[in-house]
């Protein structure tokens, strides 16, 4: 079948969250299933291309105001995978993705309008395919116009589209103006279809457009049919329930993988443990500690957001400092919270330390020196920095909410069964229980060894994801009203 990827994101080429990741991965395993996989993502300042050819010299993108010529680049093929990138410098020549720390770029509508255009007329040249498979909010209005404007363009008669949520809360929201600057039809702002509390909302187009919805756990496909987690959209997604799976993220372990990567200070794996203690030692001298202590490290590598439970850490800071553990933090995002790690790692210097960075060999080094790796989310659609810290032997410690609660095992010490500590209530004293717990379970050497062996032989390989989203896309082209029938 030929799939064609579209995204904002993409490892090895640019990177904000693990959208890159899944993006990075996905489609290389599709190929090694027998699929033609195609991926268009944006060239931004931060994308590196070996002598890049042109695929496209011009593609015309017309606006309300004046046309806009963007080109497709080849990036080439590697691992299966066809890679193009749509070029236009003055919408991604910049020096972030989406924004600054001033807020996101006023032009955001217009720049991923110009992508989903330049994708679907590159589409029409270089290979229109069976499959358009679109992520986020940035990717929303390419199901919308296969169902719109597009709707008789002989090149798509065939095409259904995919459309996977890997955050329900971002929805692209802009005012209504978006519109006819964008050209699209005013017959859109409507209830029933992009209008959403007087704004234009691109994600709720795409859920109700797309032939069919993917989100990337089980549990998080449940809890955003609900008003706790539904950010408004849950009437909109039980609408679709029938065409909508919940697929858990896999990881590259050709990245992520003590045994083998080359970021961190000494190999190790479940049946030689004996280089973790030298990975610790590093990471410590990384973030200016004494390399030598008898304490758990508890480890947190994250985007510094409301959504990843930060405000629970600050109401019970003080007293985690007071516990016998160090408390080590990689991470950037909104100011409050990059604050807060600053003034615990004043107060607190041997207990909080803190790198205000996005830097992927740290987050190696993170997850391969760390004793403990923290994930308090408020809602977590799979997480992967769990599924990261159970292959380096980093027992997680998180709330039990969407792809964590799927993925986390929560262990018993009488049985020696499970793979990390779960707390369920979003509670700043369950998570302090949860904290107290762990590193009281860590003093029992020969038995947390076992905790940490217990997570290192999970395997959540891409393979067996893949065939599943290989299995949506069968659903898909039947048309978006095919349920999918649950595999046994
Ligand atoms: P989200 O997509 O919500 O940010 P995930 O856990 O799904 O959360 O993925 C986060 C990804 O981003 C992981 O690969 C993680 O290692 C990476 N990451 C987050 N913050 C940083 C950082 N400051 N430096 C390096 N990598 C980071």
């Amino acid at each position: 079948m030929h799939i064609v990827f579209a995204a904002s994101e993409c490892v090895p080429y640019s990177k904000t969250g693990g959208l890159a990741d899944v993006v990075g991965s996905l489609p290389q395993a599709l190929a090694v299933l027998g699929h033609d996989v195609t991926v268009y993502v944006p060239r931004y300042r931060s994308t590196k291309l070996e002598n890049p050819s042109k695929a496209i010299a011009s593609i015309t993108v017309p606006f309300d105001d004046r046309y806009r010529f963007c080109s497709i680049l080849d990036g080439g093929v590697k691992s299966g995978v066809q890679y193009y990138f749509v070029e236009y410098p003055p919408y991604f020549d910049r020096d972030a993705l989406y924004g600054t720390a001033l807020g996101d770029y006023h032009d955001n509508a217009e720049r991923f309008a110009l992508f989903c255009r330049a994708v679907m007329e590159a589409s029409k040249v270089l290979g229109a395919p069976e499959i358009f498979h679109c992520h986020d909010w940035q990717t929303a209005l390419i199901p919308i116009l296969l169902e719109t404007l597009y709707r008789e363009d002989p090149a798509f008669t065939q095409t259904r589209c995919v459309f996977t949520i890997h955050n329900l809360g971002y929805q692209g929201l802009f005012p209504p103006e978006v519109l006819p600057l964008l050209m699209l039809p005013w017959d859109l702002f409507s209830m029933d279809k992009l209008e959403f509390y007087g704004k234009v909302n691109f994600l709720k187009g795409a859920i109700d457009s797309a032939d069919y919805l993917t989100t990337v756990s089980r549990k998080y496909a449940q809890e955003i049919q609900t008003t706790e987690y539904g950010f408004g959209l849950d009437g909109v997604l039980r609408a679709r329930s029938a065409t909508l799976a919940g697929i858990l993220n896999g990881v590259d372990y050709s990245e992520w993988n003590p045994a083998t990567d080359p970021m961190i200070a000494v190999n190790y794996s479940a049946a030689d443990l004996t280089g973790k203690p030298a990975c610790k030692r590093d990471l410590l001298k990384e973030f200016g500690l004494a390399p030598e202590t008898q304490l758990p490290v508890i480890g947190i590598v994250s985007r510094f957001a409301g959504q990843k439970g930060f405000d629970l850490i600050q109401y019970i800071a003080d007293r985690t400092a007071r516990e016998e553990l160090i408390v080590i933090a990689l991470g950037t995002g909104d100011r409050e919270y990059e604050d807060m790690f600053r003034r615990l790692n004043r107060q607190y210097p041997q207990k909080f330390a803190v790198k205000i960075e996005f830097n992927n060999r740290m987050a190696h080094k993170v997850e391969a020196g760390a004793d403990i790796f923290l994930m308090p989310s408020r809602y977590e659609p799979a997480g992967l920095n769990q599924l990261y810290s159970l292959k380096y032997g980093t027992v997680p410690i998180v709330r039990a909410t969407g792809g964590l609660d799927d993925t986390i095992e929560q262990y018993d010490p009488i049985s020696g069964k499970g793979t990390g500590f779960k707390f369920r209530e979003y509670n700043a004293e369950a998570l302090l229980d949860a904290i107290k717990f762990a590193i009281a379970c860590y003093r029992d050497h020969p038995k947390w060894q076992k905790l940490m062996q217990n997570g290192m032989v999970q395997d959540y390989s891409w393979a067996s994801a893949a065939r599943e989203y290989a299995r949506v896309y069968e659903k898909a082209k039947q048309g978006r009203f095919a349920p999918i029938v649950p595999q046994p």
